[in-house]
Formats: structure tokens, C-alpha cells, sequence
């Protein structure tokens, strides 16, 4: 039976930036509401979001611990089905695994873990639970995203050879963290960000869509991290050239200190007959650049997209020329994620496109990666498999 689902947030307290992202996109569509959460590290402040949220003060809670206690005593038809883990990375895996353990469903931001082992853990853990698990990697959330997939899936581009990935930002160009700037204090401390600064937070999107975009994973990665600014313990640049299966070469840079640059994240993917290239600030468009003719402006939301992907067609809301952006991509991939939740609790078998949000699989590539990246850039060898 259709019916909406009740959503819990851990993390997202006043000024926090990705966890209001969340709350907004996963209302868009109707599917979800949210109904309880421990959204701070500070209970007060927890207290605080659940008033502006409107909320019942009974389910707003002190830490994640009480939260559980709590919602799993609820009787099922009131307690939440899915949690929002929106916390710094240090935290991810504790909180998902206690949740998973207490039988809820699980969307959780990216990097999914602090390491590798704990990534593995995750994966047998959703295994056992059998519940729903979705990590943010919000990129595959777009539309022309899905269609470049699909394109390259048709052979659109022939076969592919190269792509050129890069994801630049300069917000953290200055020591702003020294100043006590709430994003970057955390972003910059090894014991809440894991063994990668830039590289974990916005290289391990780049990859994930490299791969996501091609079908074909990373398998060998030669990498160098720079900490520009002075004092800073973790990467705040990287640059690395990458081995991935079937014979494709790329080069992925990622970096916080490219002054003038916001959000700053490019994929180009060069075939034999062709090329595609997106660029996040102008996401409604993608570039088809056939072999010896103009280079085509496709555009979303028109017919000649959705005849070409049911992916795209189906995470797009509004007609072409009425953008869309980067609360849609976040919606996209609640939309889908709850809909898997519903088909399953009706025993039904969620369909490809439903099942296309990242989820527990990508988030131990997403660890792979980074483990390997930092090895890489400390090693003589440089060229290290993953
Ligand atoms: P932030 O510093 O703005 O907010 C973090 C929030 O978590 C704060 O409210 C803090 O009090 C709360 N918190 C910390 N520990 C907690 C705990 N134990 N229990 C409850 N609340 C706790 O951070 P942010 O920039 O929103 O990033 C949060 C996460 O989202 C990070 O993992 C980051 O990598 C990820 N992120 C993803 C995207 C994306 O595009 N998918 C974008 C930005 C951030």
C-alpha cells in the first residue's frame, strides 16, 4: 500500500549545511516526511532545529543512542522507517550501523566510512539487515547524468578510451578553519574527516561519477596530494592519472584551493566515435560531440532525452527550458530510494531504474579510493592497484 514514509535525521543542526539539503529534497516528492531527529552534536541545539522544525518534542532527542531506544520502542506504524545520516564522517559509521542493527532503513552521506575496514563491515551488516541502504553521491542524481550513462551503454560514443574528471572548489584556499568556520574545522582534522582532506570530500564524487558514467570501475590510480596552506594536515589538492577496466585511461584532479571556482565539477568521456561532456553549474545540458560534425547541446527534459533514457525521463520534474538542480538530484535519489523501501514491504521486486541510487557497494569503492589515493601519494612506486 502507498503511504509516506516517516524520516529520521541524525546531524543537521542550526548552520549545518548538507543536513537542511536532505530535509528539502526529501520532501519534495511527496514520498517522505520528517518526524524525528538527534540533530546535533548539542543536545540544546538538537532541541533548537526540532522547534524550527516543528516537531513533537518527544521525538527529539539528546544523541543517536536515545534516538534509537526510543523510535524502536514505538509501535512499527509510528516509529520512522528510514534515517538521514548527515553527521562529519567520523560518525557515519557508527550511527549506520547501530540503525541498520535496529532494523531501519539508512540514507548516509559520503565518504561512507572513516576506513576501509569499516566500509567491508557496513556492506555484510546491510546484507544481514536486509534493509534499504543509500549513500549520497548526489551527482548520479542528475537527469544528463543518466543519460550520459545510457548513452555510452548504447555505444553512442563507441568505445570509450578516456575521461577527464575534475571537481574543483576554492572555498578552502585561506586557513579559514583557524577561524573556527564550522564545514571547514572538521573537514581539516584527520580525527573526523579519515586519512583524506579534499580527496574524501568532493574526489570520491568524482570518481564515483567517472565510474557511474562509464560502467567501468578504477582499477590502478598514480596520485599526488598537496596541503597548500600552511599548518593544514590534509590534502587540500589532488591530481591523478587512473587505470579502469576495459582499457580506459583518465586523469581525475580535485581541489578546495582553486581560487574562483564554486562548485566546479566537469566530466568529459571521449569514445571512438565521439564525446560527452557535463558540467555540475549547468546541469541541465549535455554535450554530444559526434565524430567530424558540430557538437549537439542536448537538452533536459525534451523527448529526444527521454526517448533515449528512461532514467533521465523519469528523475526529471518540470519541462525543458524550467531548470532544475542540485535539490532535484538529492530528491532523485530519495525518490527512488523510498520507492525501493515501499516495493519491498509489498514483496514486490524493485525495478533497475528504482534501484539506480548509490548505495553500500559504492561507498566501499569510495573508500577503496581514498585508502588508495593517500597510498599512492606517499609511495615511491606511485602507480598502485586498488
Ligand atoms: P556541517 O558541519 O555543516 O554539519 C554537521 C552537523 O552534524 C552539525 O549540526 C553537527 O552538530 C552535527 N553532528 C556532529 N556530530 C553529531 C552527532 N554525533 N550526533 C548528532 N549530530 C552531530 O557538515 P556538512 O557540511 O553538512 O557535512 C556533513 C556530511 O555531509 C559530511 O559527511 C560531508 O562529507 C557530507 N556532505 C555531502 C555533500 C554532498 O553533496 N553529498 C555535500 C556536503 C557535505
Amino acid at each position: 500500500m502507498k503511504r509516506k514514509l516517516r524520516m529520521g535525521m541524525v546531524g543537521g543542526g542550526p548552520g549545518a549545511f548538507i543536513g537542511e539539503v536532505h530535509r528539502k529534497a526529501a520532501r519534495m516528492d511527496g514520498k517522505i516526511e520528517i518526524v524525528a531527529g538527534a540533530f546535533d552534536i548539542d543536545p540544546a541545539k538538537s532541541k533548537q532545529m526540532g522547534e524550527e522544525l516543528n516537531l513533537d518534542p518527544s521525538r527529539v532527542y539528546s544523541d543517536f543512542n536515545e534516538m534509537i531506544a526510543n523510535e524502536a520502542a514505538l509501535p512499527v506504524d509510528e516509529r520512522i522507517d528510514l534515517l538521514a545520516v548527515t553527521t562529519p564522517n567520523n560518525w557515519h559509521f557508527p550511527i549506520a550501523k547501530a540503525f541498520l542493527e535496529a532494523g531501519f532503513n539508512v540514507m548516509c552521506e559520503k565518504p561512507m566510512t572513516m576506513t576501509v575496514a569499516e566500509a567491508v563491515e557496513l556492506e555484510k551488516i546491510v546484507k544481514e539487515s536486509g534493509k534499504t541502504f543509500g549513500l549520497m553521491h548526489t551527482y548520479s542524481g542528475y537527469p544528463m547524468v543518466k543519460l550520459a550513462k545510457d548513452l555510452v551503454k548504447q555505444g553512442e560514443i563507441g568505445k570509450v578510451r578516456k575521461v577527464v574528471v575534475q571537481y574543483a572548489q576554492g572555498w578552502l584556499a585561506k586557513a579559514i578553519e583557524k577561524d573556527g568556520q564550522m564545514q571547514a574545522s572538521w573537514r581539516t582534522d584527520p580525527k573526523q574527516s579519515g586519512a583524506a582532506g579534499c580527496v574524501g570530500d568532493i574526489g570520491t564524487h568524482a570518481a564515483n561519477l567517472a565510474e557511474y558514467i562509464t560502467g567501468s570501475k578504477i582499477t590502478d590510480i598514480c596520485a599526488d596530494l598537496t596541503s597548500f596552506v600552511d599548518g593544514r594536515l590534509l590534502d587540500d589538492d589532488g591530481n591523478c592519472l587512473l587505470k579502469m577496466e576495459n582499457g580506459i585511461k583518465g586523469v581525475l584532479h580535485c581541489s578546495q584551493i582553486s581560487v574562483g571556482e564554486e562548485n566546479g565539477l566537469k566530466i568529459r568521456v571521449y569514445g571512438t566515435e565521439g564525446g560527452l561532456e557535463w558540467y555540475q553549474e549547468h546541469p541541465n545540458q549535455l554535450l554530444v560531440k559526434p565524430m567530424d560534425k558540430p557538437t549537439e547541446i542536448w537538452s533536459r527534459g525534451n523527448e529526444y532525452v527521454n526517448n533515449k533514457s528512461e532514467a533521465a525521463a523519469r528523475n526529471t520534474r518540470v519541462p525543458a527550458g524550467h531548470p532544475e538542480g542540485y535539490l532535484e538530484s538529492f530528491a532523485n535519489h530519495y525518490s527512488n530510494f523510498a520507492d525501493t523501501i515501499l516495493a519491498k514491504e509489498a514483496g514486490e521486486t524493485p525495478d533497475a531504474v528504482m534501484l539506480d541510487f548509490p548505495d553500500v557497494a559504492d561507498g566501499v569503492d569510495g573508500m577503496v579510493f581514498i585508502e588508495k589515493v593517500v597510498e599512492s601519494a606517499h609511495s615511491d612506486q606511485k602507480w598502485t592497484k586498488l
